[in-house]
């Protein structure tokens, strides 16, 4: 992720020295400066699909702060001021960025595409609205990427065969992942293959390798870690005899280990689902990410060390 901070933080540079003018700050291929494409996602994990394709093509930018959770994000002025100076503003849809009627309002001329397009949706428990953590499957992934790529090719020309080719290696490393996932997580026992989180926003990886999810709570925007949620959780994990339960790096830890210490089950390791890890963590990309989820699952659930 290292080249994104860098990036920002150069067109920051030049947009001062250069001054203000928003054709110039805008990028595209006509300007001295910004050559090539600016792009803003709503978080991190957009960002570094979007990067991976772009490769050297343009800068990435992102709203969300590592380490906060992308539903109920309050915007900034210098968000507003990134998303104005984009070529295009990447989401996810699906019910995720609640605030971007706030973007919306006060970056109006910048196209926003939603990168979910494509992904059959799972409703959140007992509504029919989508559960928006589609990235969360390996599988979703690919429509994400498919979406970026048709987007920036359209956006530059001349770039689309560096784009199709960077996305197809991508794909390639991101079915190199399923795969091992798949494998890895083989060696956990039937009635084990029980995901707990404190939001239940592993529905489509569940999906995608044969689990059961459950959480506290259904989503960080909705009520947050009442007692009749915990208690509830705590019947389930004491029913299922779950080995272990997870907490994400995105979510205050307290509620699952009140969850934990009534339980009488351990907290097996802190998962990433709402962002990436920080820039030299074990989780600084999507495949990381989602890499070491799947070895701290495989870990708390089997009681095997992942290779
Ligand atoms: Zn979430």
């Amino acid at each position: 992720m290292k080249k994104i901070f860098v990036l920002s933080g150069l067109s920051l540079f030049l947009l001062s020295a250069c001054g203000s003018n928003n054709e110039e700050a805008k990028g595209g291929n006509e300007g001295n400066i910004g050559e090539g494409l600016y792009v803003t996602a709503s978080f991190s994990v957009l960002a570094d699909m979007t990067e991976a394709v772009l490769g050297e093509r343009g800068e990435v930018d992102y709203i969300v702060p590592i380490g906060e959770e992308p539903h109920e994000y309050e915007p900034v002025p210098s968000d507003f001021r990134k998303v104005n100076e984009s070529d295009v503003f990447y989401t996810n849809g699906l019910n995720l960025e609640e605030w971007l009627e706030r973007i919306m309002d006060n970056a109006a001329d910048t196209e926003i595409i939603e990168i979910s397009e494509g992904v059959e949706p799972i409703p959140l428990e007992g509504e029919e609205a989508p559960d928006p953590h589609a990235w969360l499957s390996p599988k979703n992934a690919e429509y994400y990427i498919d979406n970026i790529t048709a987007d920036l090719s359209e956006r530059d020309p001349e770039g689309a065969e560096i784009f199709e080719e960077n996305a197809e290696n991508y794909k390639q490393e991101i079915e190199d992942l399923s795969a091992e996932i798949e494998e890895g997580t083989a060696e956990i026992e039937e009635d084990q293959r029980m995901i707990i989180v404190s939001e239940n926003a592993f529905k489509y990886f569940a999906e995608d390798f044969g689990f059961d999810s459950d959480g506290i709570w259904e989503m960080n925007s909705h009520e947050e870690g009442t007692s009749g949620q915990i208690n509830r959780i705590i019947d389930v994990i004491q029913e299922r005899e779950v080995p272990a339960v997870f907490v994400e790096s995105t979510v205050d830890p307290r509620y699952m280990e009140t969850v934990a210490d009534n339980s009488g089950v351990e907290i097996a390791g802190e998962v990433y689902t709402d962002a990436i890890g920080e820039e030299g963590s074990e989780a600084a990309s999507y495949i990381d990410m989602m890499r070491h989820n799947a070895e701290t699952f495989i870990e708390g659930l089997s009681g095997n060390e992942a290779e």
